[in-house]
């Protein structure tokens, strides 16, 4: 196994998101579509900070476990439900952290406060927790977030989907700094920004440039911090990788 494996890319986007203050307790989940199968890796229930590559599970669509030792989450049902749904999606996080929680908690999305909230401009939704009317889940993930990439959870968290798992992972580290920045604008009476040429200029530029760099600049202090991650695929992994 490599750097490059898509377990190894999961444990490593479990350990950077709860670096970046996205740490969700037990819950919260990432995972990645299985190519070319009816199928995707994800993760079990334990702390973002404790994940290596071995306890990374691939699942069917009907949830069934097909590769690895763990049990898993019945919560993980709206990820399959949104990887039948959307073939853009290749890869799905959810996380409860405290910031994008607490915008949540308000019914408001996060707001153009601070240039990082420009990656999520017009691109987000919100979801009440309304089991009535009989739907599952997934079916009401997937109708609320549309096509978009960010749903919000009322009171719960959030579900940030990418086509690739390195730009789910790194926007939803971004998007918890960019509700703490909505947060804190809020009380000291900052301005949010309303014009949307400038916005939709720096959201392309965040996601042709700063989304891919994060991700080599995260795996790089892995490599420094986290070096059981490391271990776990056999040391350091190729020479001179990220
Ligand atoms: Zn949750």
């Amino acid at each position: 196994m490599d750097v490059d494996d898509i377990r190894f890319e999961i444990a490593a986007a479990r350990r950077m998101l709860y670096r970046e203050g996205c740490d969700s307790q037990t819950a919260g989940h990432v995972s990645a579509r299985a190519a070319g199968e009816d199928a995707f890796w994800v993760t079990p229930f334990q702390y973002f900070d404790e994940t290596l590559p071995e306890h990374v599970i691939k699942v069917s669509f009907d949830l069934e476990v097909l590769e690895g030792q763990w049990v898993a989450s019945p919560a993980i049902e709206f990820h399959a439900a949104l990887y039948r749904a959307r073939p853009d999606i290749g890869s799905v996080v959810h996380h409860h952290a405290r910031h994008t929680a607490l915008v949540a908690s308000t019914g408001d999305v996060v707001r153009s406060y601070n240039l990082l909230a420009y990656l999520f401009f017009d691109d987000q939704a919100l979801i009440f927790d309304d089991e009535t009317g009989g739907a599952t889940e997934g079916e009401r993930i997937v109708s609320a977030i549309g096509g978009r990439s960010v749903l919000l959870m009322h009171n719960h968290g959030c579900v940030v989907v990418g086509a690739t798992l390195q730009e789910a992972a790194v926007k939803a580290v971004l998007l918890e700094h960019a509700a703490r920045y909505h947060i804190e604008a809020v009380q000291v009476g900052g301005k949010e920004l309303h014009d949307e040429h400038r916005i939709r200029r720096y959201q392309a530029a965040l996601g042709r440039y700063m989304v891919p760099e994060m991700w080599a600049a995260h795996t790089r202090r892995l490599r420094r911090s986290d070096p059981e991650l490391f271990a776990a695929i056999g040391g350091a992994g190729r020479e001179g990788a990220l």
